[in-house]
């Protein structure tokens, strides 16, 4: 007999708390709520801090990076309208938690992440969990992911001095762009909407990521 992958203990009582916090704070959309239900926290943070896994808080995840507050993910993931259909670019893999949000939620999933032996972790966490329409990139995503764009939507999980040229490329029309741009200590959540050659930009909550290194974002 085959052994499943443990993910024990599986916490389904924390987690459906966290759901509750998630609606009192104005997440209605159904299927995002759905996905923080079907998706394990305590699979993507370090053991030592296990037990925080189920708080609406950011937490470290090594390598100097966070994995970011639940209630974020939830308020992209919703500003994102998704359908269900779509090819989504995730910039900024990190934990690799949000992927798996996203894998619930649409389609098919591109996320890169810079820092090997983060991506090294998000890769296993995502194999553990059997997710089997997530693709990933070791690499700059300040340049996307060529190869499978144009993509329905992009989010980008960390904070860029301007919106970066390739990622306007790379959306589909009609498609959803979400960024952090602006400085080092803040910026504000940007959200483009792709219509032909042009971009509608609504500006947004004010945010504060760690900072997107490469070619089109800061110098590392
Ligand atoms: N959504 C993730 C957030 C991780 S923090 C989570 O909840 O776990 C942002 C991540 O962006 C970090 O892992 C950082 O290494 C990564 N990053 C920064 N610049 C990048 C770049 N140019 N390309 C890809 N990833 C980048």
């Amino acid at each position: 007999m085959v052994a499943r992958p443990s993910v024990e203990p599986d916490l389904r009582g924390p987690r459906q708390r966290l759901v509750d916090v998630l609606r009192e704070r104005g997440i209605t959309d159904l299927a995002v709520l759905r996905a923080f239900e079907l998706t394990p926290r305590h699979v993507f943070v370090p053991t030592g801090i296990r037990h925080r896994a189920y708080e609406d808080s950011a937490l470290p995840i090594g390598n100097g990076q966070t994995i970011s507050q639940p209630s974020i993910h939830a308020r992209y993931l919703q500003l994102l309208k998704l359908a269900g259909r779509e090819r989504v670019l995730e910039i900024g893999t990190g934990s690799g938690y949000q992927t798996v949000l996203l894998s619930h939620l649409v389609d098919q999933v591109f996320s890169v992440e810079r820092v090997a032996p983060l991506m090294d972790a998000a890769r296993q966490a995502i194999q553990r969990l059997e997710v089997r329409n997530v693709s990933l990139l070791t690499g700059d995503g300040t340049v996307g992911w060529r190869e499978y764009a144009p993509y329905d939507a992009i989010l980008v999980s960390a904070a860029s001095p301007d919106v970066p040229v390739p990622l306007l490329e790379q959306l589909a029309d009609q498609g959803r762009l979400l960024v952090p741009v602006g400085g080092r200590d803040g910026q504000r959540l940007v959200l483009l909407t792709r219509r032909g050659d042009a971009y509608d930009r609504e500006e947004l909550d004010a945010v504060r990521f760690v900072p997107l290194l490469g070619r089109h974002g800061w110098t590392p």
